[in-house]
């Protein structure tokens, strides 16, 4: 799961859908159709997965490092000895892309009319220069920003995300504040470093740059409408990395039928510059063992109507590359995904959800979750709205594309979260093993079905 910029305290909403759990679900929900072996996963086999994945040899499979590429040829090598193939049209299980992040070389300069101006702080840096004429903003509505290259927005009664997401949308290139207390708690926030947004090779960075002027100084320059802004970037480089997904194939009775597909994230936040080893035991190793223990369970059983994608992304952590890469470039088109279900931290139980029970993001935007819970999911609507959890895992990069796409949770508000504290000794093993359990007959009957998941009005992101 992914940080989000946005961590303003609103109050926890309760969104519980209410579902009956009678006693004994769980075990009703293990069982197997008539004439069809039952499958049991094993605690021990889910412990391997974590063991491996979250332990000090792959360092915490920093995002686009060879430790992540290490993690996807291991999930692969996994693929291969259950029996998934690699994907139409791919020789490999393993798909790569390069992520290109640009690097500072020194103090970027913001110059007006030519003259360069002192006390910049840049929040965010983009990843070429900046060349353009001041607009300045009438309010701090978003609603209301100008489109416009270079754009000073005074007196920011509006939430600096908000003004942000309005700019970015609008392709101002530098957005230029004026400092307030909420910019120093967010510079500080940052650790005092100017964010550098990365970009997938081919893509045009896009990311608006933001500067913060002491007031003074912005008090000045928005009576200078009109002239010219230059923000030079000296000694700017753009390093290359490449990042690995793990994608395997199992696939189905009927050619022409859609598929689905089941993912999770391989990457996490891997060494600190302080040197502690974040080890994402539940970011999101615990997803990576679904997705290996739904494969391990789906391939030894009978071949289902649907074909089934099984993808391990890299990179979530730093801007969910894997997926938009796998987005862009899928071996099977989108238009024949049925279904995209992500797993996210299902290694603890969420104290708000009825025992046993996971949560999906944007449960109540399609019809999937709600189909599936029928069919015996212990799925329910997401407890955290304000946290927008649909939109911080890979299964966003998706449903921005059309594909009916969910992230399945334990707790997403885990006190671990991102912390040197998700380790596999804080996992609840056993709770993990019975959530997965509890999703294979489900994802069996989605497999068998003709049954193709819809948006509900409002429900596609992006419409
Ligand atoms: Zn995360």
């Amino acid at each position: 799961m992914a940080a989000w910029i946005e961590r303003r305290n609103v109050g926890l909403l309760a969104l519980l859908l209410a579902l009956p759990l009678a006693s004994g679900a769980l075990a009703q929900a293990a069982g197997a159709p008539a004439g069809q072996a039952p499958w049991t996963v094993r605690p021990e086999w889910v412990k391997a997965d974590e063991d491996f994945l979250a332990g000090d040899a792959l360092q915490g499979r920093g995002s686009a490092t060879p430790d992540e590429a290490k993690a996807a040829a291991w999930v692969a090598s996994q693929f291969k000895h259950f029996g998934l193939v690699p994907a139409p049209g791919m020789r490999s299980y393993l798909q790569t892309a390069t992520i290109v992040q640009p690097m500072l070389g020194g103090p970027p300069v913001l110059a007006l009319a030519g003259r360069p101006l002192a006390g910049v702080t840049l929040l965010s840096a983009p990843a070429e220069e900046v060349r353009g004429r001041l607009a300045v903003a009438a309010s701090d509505d978003p609603a209301a920003l100008p489109a416009a290259d270079v754009v000073a927005v005074g007196s920011a009664k509006a939430p600096l995300f908000a003004i942000a997401r309005a700019a970015n949308a609008r392709h101002v290139k530098l957005l230029i504040l004026r400092q307030s207390p909420e910019t120093d708690r967010i510079w500080q926030q940052m650790g005092g470093v100017t964010r550098m947004p990365a970009y997938l090779e081919g893509d045009a960075p896009h990311a608006t740059a933001i500067a913060i002027l002491p007031a003074a100084a912005f008090d000045g320059l928005i009576s200078q409408a009109g002239q010219e802004v230059a923000l030079d970037l000296p000694g700017l480089t753009l390093a290359r990395r490449t990042t690995t997904n793990a994608i395997g194939f199992l696939p189905g009775s009927d050619p022409a039928a859609a598929v689905l597909l089941l993912s999770a994230h391989l990457d996490h936040l891997g060494r600190r510059p302080d040197g502690i080893v974040m080890h994402g035991a539940n970011d999101d190793a615990s997803g990576t063992s679904a997705v290996l223990e739904l494969a391990r369970a789906l391939a030894a059983g009978p071949r289902s109507r649907r074909g089934i994608l099984f993808v391990c992304y890299g990179s979530e952590e730093i801007g969910g590359f894997g997926s938009a890469y796998f987005g862009a470039h899928s071996p099977v088109p989108l238009a024949k995904i049925a279904a995209n279900i992500e797993f996210e931290m299902i290694g603890a139980q969420d104290p708000k959800l009825p025992r046993g029970t996971l949560m999906m993001t944007g449960f109540e935007r399609s019809n999937l979750g709600e189909t599936l819970a029928a069919h015996g999911a212990l799925v329910a609507g997401d407890p955290y709205p304000e946290q927008n959890f649909f939109q911080r895992s890979d299964n966003y990069q998706l449903a921005l594309k059309g594909v009916v796409a969910h992230t399945i949770s334990g707790w997403a508000v885990t006190p671990t979260y991102h912390q040197p504290t998700d380790t596999v000794a804080n996992l609840d093993i056993p709770f993990m093993t019975r959530a997965i359990q509890s999703l294979i007959e489900p994802v069996r009957w989605l497999a068998a079905s003709d049954f193709q998941p819809e948006w509900k009005s409002g429900g596609q992101p992006g419409r």
